[in-house]
């Protein structure tokens, strides 16, 4: 069902996506780029696509990806078309690869993991590429391949971050398209399945605005549509840590479904709604469509987690 947009312009069209990776069960970090992501498309009368984020075969189980969209359904979200398993798309993405290697944009690296970080600084991920092997002829096969940066600054206008610039060759570096060990990596397949998922609106974690001028890039590079951004802020623990499996965050469990809703609405920032913490999942999720305000979500890049809701009206307690 790709038809939500019935009615409306081509220039209204909205098509947004949540894509988590199967590492284990959602949490509540997850559960707030998941309801931003939602609830924004929803109030644009738009579509909202569930894809699995699996291209990392070596971090991800199938398992959890069941877990994940049965857990979704009983919070009551409902996602339009088939959900796209990243793990079977390899041939579309060796597909623009060769494109890119055919066009000279990328190069092959055989630098280990150890001889980069001994050359390099530090970046916005990680140690940025030294450069060692760009102008080499080294066979692609068997070697990691990397994208070539420019030496430009990057900007793009978040709808919650504001402007954020990055200067790709020093903050960034060349970066790998494929891995050594043959995997794709992130930053080719959430550009080639953004596109070719037509998505035209991108509502996620503030720890993806780093990836995003990098995104961006190779779009271009490729000739693709760039989409509108929302990173919202990445919700942290009591130690300031992002919420995630290695910081052994807590599972979202569906009989606390409701109360969990309204956590994360209220993290959001958003105002009060007559649902209240005792309503099914569905009629707090309706309700928070016709009140999604997104400007009132908190311009940060991460935010500590709301304590727990009482029986009350939904979002009434707000983060401070
Ligand atoms: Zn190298």
């Amino acid at each position: 069902m790709t038809e939500a947009n019935t009615g409306s312009s081509p220039a209204e069209t909205y098509i947004g996506r949540f894509a988590p990776s199967p590492t284990g069960p959602l949490h509540f970090g997850s559960l707030v780029t998941c309801l931003a992501s939602y609830l924004d498309a929803r109030a644009h009368r738009g579509t909202w696509l569930l894809r699995i984020e699996d291209v990392d075969i070596t971090r991800c189980k199938p398992e959890y990806a069941d877990d994940i969209v049965a857990t979704l359904t009983a919070f009551g979200f409902m996602w339009d078309g088939e959900i796209r398993v990243q793990s079977r798309q390899t041939m579309q993405y060796e597909a623009v690869l060769r494109h890119l290697i055919e066009s000279h944009a990328v190069f092959a690296c055989r630098c280990s993991r150890k001889e980069i970080a001994d050359s390099a600084v530090d970046g916005v991920d990680g140690p940025v590429y030294p450069g060692t092997c760009r102008n080499q002829s080294i066979p692609f096969a068997g070697n990691a391949i990397r994208l070539r940066v420019p030496a430009t600054r990057n900007c793009f206008d978040d709808r919650v971050q504001g402007k954020v610039c990055q200067e790709l060759a020093s903050e960034a570096g060349d970066f790998v398209l494929k891995r050594r060990d043959g995997l794709i990596a992130y930053q080719l397949a959430v550009v080639v399945d953004d596109a070719e998922q037509e998505v035209t609106h991108i509502v996620r974690g503030a720890d993806l605005l780093d990836s995003t001028a990098r995104q961006i890039y190779l779009q271009q590079v490729l000739d693709l549509p760039t989409p509108t951004y929302l990173h919202i802020p990445v919700v942290t623990n009591s130690d300031g840590q992002k919420l995630s499996k290695q910081t052994l965050a807590a599972a979202i469990a569906p009989a606390d479904a409701s109360r969990a809703l309204c956590r994360a609405l209220a993290f959001l920032g958003q105002a009060p709604h007559p649902a209240t913490t005792n309503a099914p999942p569905a009629e707090i999720l309706s309700n928070a469509i016709t009140h999604w305000q997104p400007d009132a979500v908190p311009k940060q890049r991460s935010a500590p987690e709301p304590a727990t809701f009482g029986d009350s009206q939904c979002t009434s307690k707000l983060i401070t």
